[in-house]
Order: C-alpha cells, then structure tokens, then sequence
C-alpha cells in the first residue's frame, strides 16, 4: 500500500501469493488462519471453505509436524484460494510444504536456527517461486530469551521470564530490528519476495514498529494485533490498530485474530477495511440504538438479515455498496431512512418501507427480514 502520500515511489514492492498479490497498488487482502488439526482433512477443508465463502482470500494453517506438512498438499486440492504454511522451529516442515504446494510459508528464521537451514528453505522457496513471511512477535523476540536479566526492571514475570524494563518504543525498535535482520539473512541469500509482520498484542507497540518499519523498507506489511482477545474486546483493539496504520496508509494484508470462529475474523477484517473506503464488503447496514419510542424489535430483525446476507455469498455481492436502514420508529425513522437506498421506519408490529427517500408501503414486522432480502435479489 506504501505510506500516505500514496507516491509512487512510496509504494511497498508487490509479492505474489497464489493468484494474488501483496503490496505494490494491490488492494488490502483480507487472511484468517484455520483452528483446525492440519492433520484433519475433512475438518480444515471444511472449515476453509466457508472462509472462502465469507470472504477470506488468503488462508494460513499450522504445521506443526511431518504429518501437517504432507496434508497440505490434499488440503491445496481442494481449495480455491491461496495456503500459507505456519512453520515453526523445523526448516524441513517448511521445505515440505513447499514441495506440498504451499503457496507461501510464514517463518521466523530466528527460530529456524543456522543460516544453513533458512537457506533450504529460501532454495525452496525461491525454486517454487512462493514468498515468505518473516513474522515478528513481541512476546518471542530473540532478545527476550538472549539476555532477560538485562532487560528486567523487577521481578515481576511474564511468562516464567523478567518483564523488560522497555518502554513501548523500545520494544517497536527492537522488533523492527529483529525484523531487519531477518530480512538482511533472506537477501543476503538473493531472496526478495518478502512479507513482514510486526505483531504485539496492543495497539501502542503494534502501531509503533509498523510505522518504523514501513518508514525502513519497502516491504510490504502483514498487519494484525497478535492475541487480541475475545469478539468485542478483540474487535474494538484490532480496529484501532490495523486501522490507525492503515489510515496513514500502512499495511497490505490484514488478519483480525480473534478468539472466535474464523469466520468473524474475516466479517471483522471487511469491516475495518470497509469503514476506511479501502474495499467494498456486503451492505452497509444502519439500524437505530432503539429508545422507548420503539415498538419493534430492531436487534432481532437487523441480525437475522446480518445472519441471511452473510451467510450466502451470491446475496453479499448483490447487496454490496447498498445503504439499507432498520429504524425503530416513524418519529426518526423515515428521516434517518430517507438517505438509504431502501428502509424500514417501524410503528407497532409494522413498519413503512422507504425507497429513495419515498414512503412505498406498510409491511408487518414479521416479514421485513423476507422484503429486504427480496429487494436485495431483485437489485440489478
Ligand atoms: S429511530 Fe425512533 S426508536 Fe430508533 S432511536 Fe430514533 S427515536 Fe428511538
């Protein structure tokens, strides 16, 4: 995406995964990662393949053992959109899953070991033509396990190990650097077809050495708020992260990690990214708070049509870009409709149906939910 002059020499160098591509003017693909055993065909498929349905456009799954790596060639088969292996520690997994078909593979070659074994697996990486990302988390900085007792400010314990007396800069510096030098090794090795990700699990640190890398190098950037916690908690922290970057023009795939069902992940990712105008995802749905003037029940209808649009893709791409507004009342409501393309203004078990700003019809509540998704499939 590059930073937000939007110059074009400014611009992150642009790396293909699959049929897509990261960086450069590509648009902000939206990741998730599968919670499913590798080693479970049947269960991984599945799962990838409702994200797929919801929208993911780059999926990345654990390998950690032999018998992950030699299903992900099975598990490529039957998928449509690009797989990026999680390796850790054994460079012959990562090799593996290259020969397995993976279309990108995410290390950190500080837990790799030997520059001999990271070039294996840039040799794979590089003959398959597939790039890597080097992922940099806070909490398994190389420093923290190098020299704790350098860095601890007390006795209090993160994780068994002293909790560095860095302040939040000092940290984005040396994840930055950690971040660096990973990339000098894969360069060194005439490697270029690099991703990087610089993940904490807060928004200060995650902000701070996303924006101090992207100010180093033109690598394009792998955004996300590592750990962020449960659906609303973990929504409102990733928002404000990814979204603080990316509105500076930072970052060039994201992934909203969420302790949740994948699939929100990717709703949650399409939301940042549509309320930033970066891309278009589904309706833009406006309901009212509902107040004591409300007779009808707002929040059922308004996640029944949330549940019924976002679970069939065909009925997304129709909806996509249309204004639709459920407003518990006649007093505010068909003014606050007026601006959509189509509405409802509830009464008492009933509502007006607006289109364009104009009062069509009564409806009863019971069947809003059906008239709004009739509208959406008869929308050219
Ligand atoms: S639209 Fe009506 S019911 Fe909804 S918050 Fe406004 S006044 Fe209350």
């Amino acid at each position: 995406m590059g930073c937000a002059c939007r110059d074009k020499l400014c611009k992150t160098r642009k790396v293909k995964v699959g049929r897509f591509s990261i960086g450069g003017s590509s648009p902000v693909s939206v990741q998730s990662m599968c919670n499913t055993d590798t080693r479970d065909l049947k269960a991984t498929v599945d799962q990838i393949r409702r994200l797929e349905e919801a929208g993911c456009e780059i999926i990345r799954v654990a390998v950690p053992d032999m018998e992950a790596a030699l299903n992900l060639g099975r598990i490529k088969r039957a998928i449509s959109i690009p797989l990026v292996a999680d390796i850790h520690f054994d460079w012959r997994l990562a090799v593996e899953a290259v020969r397995q078909g993976a279309d990108k593979v995410r290390i950190n070659p500080g837990n790799i070991g030997e520059k001999d074994k990271v070039r294996e697996v840039v040799g794979a990486c590089k003959a398959a033509g597939i790039p890597i990302r080097i992922g940099v988390n806070a909490g398994s900085l190389k420093a923290l396990k190098d020299k704790p007792r350098t860095l601890a400010a007390s006795t209090e314990k993160v994780r068994g190990k002293p909790r560095p007396a860095w302040k939040p800069y000092d940290w984005a510096k040396q994840m930055v650097k950690e971040a660096l030098d990973e990339v000098r090794t894969l360069e060194s090795l005439n490697f270029r077809d690099i991703v990087v990700s610089l993940k904490a699990d807060d928004i200060e640190r995650t902000v701070m050495a996303n924006t101090l890398f992207s100010s180093k190098s033109d690598i394009p950037l792998h955004l996300g708020v590592t750990e962020a916690g449960s659906f609303l908690a973990g929504t409102v922290k990733s928002s404000l992260g990814i979204g603080l970057l990316l509105a500076q023009g930072i970052g060039d795939t994201i992934r909203v990690s969420l302790t949740e069902d994948p699939a929100m992940q990717v709703r949650a990712a399409y939301e940042i990214l549509k309320s930033l105008g970066l891309r278009q995802y589904g309706p833009d749905l406006v309901s009212c708070p509902t107040c004591g003037r409300c007779q009808v029940n707002v929040g059922k209808v308004i996640h029944e049509l949330e549940d019924r649009i976002y679970s069939d893709r065909n009925l997304l791409k129709k909806a996509e870009g249309l204004k639709i507004a459920v407003m518990g009342c006649v007093v505010n409501g068909p003014g606050e409709a007026r601006s959509a393309d189509f509405g409802i203004a509830g009464g008492k078990g009933r509502g007006i149906w607006i289109e364009k700003g104009k009062q069509m019809k009564v409806i009863k509540e019971s069947e809003w939910v059906n008239e709004v998704i009739r509208k959406i499939r008869s929308t050219k």
